[in-house]
């Protein structure tokens, strides 16, 4: 960050008044532009025993496979972004099920939560994404999955069988994702 969007002048890093943190301040304004994490929501959506995947179309991780997900709009639930993101990725309308892992991606700033979902028709590849398959539970390409969050949502979806045994939370503090 470099200039305030309040005032259009110059921020620098500091320490606020009564804060613990350091912040992007404007020198001119003197507002405080506060940095927080984003919410990602994905769903792990299965179909006759299969588990929906979609090819990745774009960067990061051009080429890998992944379920369904990404960042949270304002002016919806989690729940309703989880269904938004498999519907735009894979053109798969989904019953969503429930809330079943949540990830700090410390080292991304984000938080990546994922449910669980139940295929209610067809399904085709996005268009941030150049495949989408049903891949057999003893089949998902474990090696091509593009982010840990969602490697980390796979094992505990198989763990579960898709039964709500609570979230499951776990946290990447270095790397990208
Ligand atoms: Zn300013």
């Amino acid at each position: 960050m470099k200039y305030c969007s309040n005032c259009g002048n110059r921020v620098a890093r500091k320490t606020p008044d009564g804060d613990s943190m350091h912040r992007w301040v404007c020198g001119t304004c003197h507002m405080v532009h506060y940095e927080n994490p984003k919410v990602v929501v994905g769903c792990v959506a299965e179909s006759d025993g299969k588990i929906l995947l979609c090819k990745r179309s774009i960067e990061p991780r051009y080429g890998y496979w992944t379920v369904p997900a990404g960042f949270m709009e304002i002016g919806e639930t989690v729940a309703e972004g989880a269904a938004r993101e498999t519907m735009e990725e894979a053109c798969a309308e989904v019953e969503l099920g429930h809330l079943f892992a949540c990830v700090d991606v410390i080292a991304a700033a984000q938080v990546h939560l994922f449910f669980t979902g139940k295929l209610v028709g067809g399904f085709a590849a996005g268009h941030e994404s150049l495949d989408a398959r049903l891949f057999e539970k003893d089949k998902i390409p474990w090696d091509q999955i593009a982010f840990r969050s969602g490697l980390f949502a796979l094992e505990k979806y198989l763990e579960d069988n898709g039964e709500d045994n609570g979230v499951h939370l776990h946290e990447v503090r270095r790397g990208k994702e």
